[in-house]
């Protein structure tokens, strides 16, 4: 078994900039478990040397996006081979850069970033690895073209010919597919795709759908795929191509994959509805245990459940911590944040306070201003329950309008509420600052419109630091949630239509579970609020890592 993983984003480290979310976090999650458990692995991304951007928001809230420029060498390794892929009828010379991931044993994954910022490329094909979901569909066209078909001539031409799988993290990736199908021929010794062909690639293609929404699927007409890529016989195979007049990469990945999942149990079933001509799996996301642990957490864990950083299924023994050391070890990791979030924003947030954390992508869907959808309610509650304080962080894509003045209305919220409850946003959210407000808030929020959280895995980061959710029941939330024992669920699960819920009855069930319940139990009956920390750990923190996925997707993906 020897697996090449293609995603567009991957989340590396603190520093390097190539991710935008939690698809390059989860990238980036499953690349250090394959290493941890010496998984034959190989990755397959784009340099994005402008980095995606740095988050100032200026005196009205609104997101300024500065460019992220990062020293590439004081990170990566250059690679001297060099392959070229034909865009427009001009040829475009890739590089490949190399970052190693070491694994808990030592064991290494390499990850190769490609980039064509090379003196013998034009001028603007210098720049097609500059910009992570920059520019227009043109460009996004290009940059799949050097990630999939590049891709794979890379990784050929740095000796990996004895891979057994190719993944696509996304349909951003499909492309190459059609590299593999001209391979195969090649091998027949043929120039002409056959029907054979499709079996051989479809034999040794993986992937794996993010989006549950058809809107979220890169699609590009076709007179601009034959522009790019130049005419083919296959764009007649309808197996291959099988949409009139457009070139939709889910589709293609679908076509051409024997195994396809969503990444949680509901996302499946509603992939399923999507794509019914296919057979939808699902496996469910996770995060990488030890990253996303904090410190103090980190050693109580040694200390209680020795093997815990080998084995992630042992945090199940998290059920006999003693719970006076668990929270303890929960107030280190609550200084911290807060000392930072008063340095950034000297609110003096204190740390006996109850304080809930919320970030995430500013995009609509994750409805990030619910909890201030009635401000009049909310400082009753506060009266009523004890001190709030919220802490919030997220970009919104750079074209997003409606991500920008989601985040306005929090500033918004946040000045209006001013002396009834402190609510900060952090700037420039990326993975550092991820780690720090899992850990640190003690529950975590999640207020998306069903189905549309395909999984979510920020709620399984706060998991294993004993955080314990309240969030709408969606996602990785159905699985993960048993009320009053691992969180607190935000009103009812609406089954698979997902259909368009009604933001004054959900916030109204927030403020219910905030007012009768989270809160009172934070502030009256600690015991009970440590016992479902305790549980948030032991069966959330033990299962939604990628420890336990990558091991589902070796069993039902990778070999078979
Ligand atoms: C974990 C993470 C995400 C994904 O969080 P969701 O809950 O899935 O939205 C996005 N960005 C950063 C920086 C993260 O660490």
């Amino acid at each position: 078994m020897s697996i090449a993983y293609f995603s567009m984003e991957i989340c590396l480290e603190h520093g390097i900039p190539t991710y935008s979310g939690g698809l390059g976090v989860l990238a980036g999650d499953t690349i250090r478990s394959a290493a941890d458990l010496s998984i034959s692995l190989v990755a397959v991304t784009l340099l994005h040397r402008k980095g995606y951007f740095y988050q100032r928001l200026d005196a009205t809230g609104w997101q300024r996006e500065e460019p992220v420029e990062w020293a590439v060498e004081d990170y990566l390794r250059e690679r001297s081979q060099r392959v070229t892929v034909m865009i427009e009828g001009r040829t475009v010379h890739i590089r490949a850069w190399q970052y190693d991931v070491q694994g808990a044993e030592g064991f290494t994954v390499p990850v190769f970033l490609l980039d064509t910022d090379l003196p013998e490329n034009a001028e603007g094909d210098r720049t097609l690895t500059h910009y992570l979901y920059g520019g227009d569909q043109h460009y996004r066209l290009c940059q799949e073209a050097v990630l999939g078909i590049g891709g794979v001539r890379m990784l050929r031409a740095l000796g990996y010919d004895q891979l057994t799988r190719f993944h696509m993290n996304e349909g951003h990736a499909s492309l190459l597919t059609l590299e593999l199908l001209d391979e195969a021929a090649t091998q027949a010794g043929r120039t002409a795709i056959t029907h054979e062909d499709v079996d051989v690639v479809r034999k040794q293609c993986v992937f794996t759908t993010h989006t549950p929404v058809p809107a979220g699927h890169d699609k590009f007409p076709m007179d601009l795929v034959i522009q790019v890529l130049g005419r083919r016989d296959v764009y007649d195979m309808h197996e291959v191509f099988c949409c009139e007049g457009l070139l939709n990469m889910t589709y293609l990945a679908l076509n051409l994959s024997h195994y396809v999942n969503g990444v949680a149990k509901r996302h499946g079933e509603v992939s399923q509805l999507m794509f019914a001509r296919y057979k939808i799996d699902a496996i469910t996301n996770g995060v990488h245990a030890v990253t996303w642990t904090s410190p103090p957490f980190q050693q109580l864990f040694d200390r209680y459940i020795p093997g815990w950083r080998q084995d992630n299924f042992s945090l199940r023994y998290a059920l006999n911590i003693p719970k006076q050391e668990l929270w303890a070890t929960h107030l280190q990791a609550k200084k911290r944040l807060l000392e930072y979030v008063n340095d950034q924003t000297n609110l003096g947030m204190d740390v006996d306070h109850f304080t809930l954390g919320f970030a995430r992508r500013a995009a609509t869907y994750k409805r990030t201003d619910l909890l201030f959808h009635d401000l009049e309610r909310l400082k009753r509650i506060v009266a009523n329950t004890g001190p709030i304080q919220v802490i919030y962080a997220g970009k919104a894509h750079p074209q997003d309008q409606e991500g920008k003045t989601l985040i306005q209305r929090i500033i918004k919220a946040k000045e209006a509420l001013q002396s009834y409850l402190k609510v900060a946003y952090l700037e420039n959210y990326d993975m550092e600052l991820g780690q720090f407000i899992t850990a640190g808030v003690d529950v975590w929020l999640n207020t998306p419109q069903p189905p549309l959280e395909a999984s979510g895995t920020s709620g399984m980061k706060a998991a294993l630091n004993g955080v314990p959710s309240l969030s709408i029941l969606d996602g990785w939330w159905l699985e993960g949630h048993i009320e009053g024992i691992t969180g607190w669920a935000i009103g009812q699960d609406g089954g698979n239509e997902g259909t368009p819920r009604d933001a004054a009855q959900d916030a109204a069930f927030l403020y219910d579970a905030l007012e009768r319940t989270v809160a009172p139990v934070f502030y009256r009956n600690r015991d009970r609020f440590i016992d479902v920390m305790r549980h948030a750990i032991a069966i959330n923190g033990a299962f939604f890592n990628t420890q336990r996925m990558l091991q589902q997707y070796v069993m039902n993906a990778y070999t078979r």
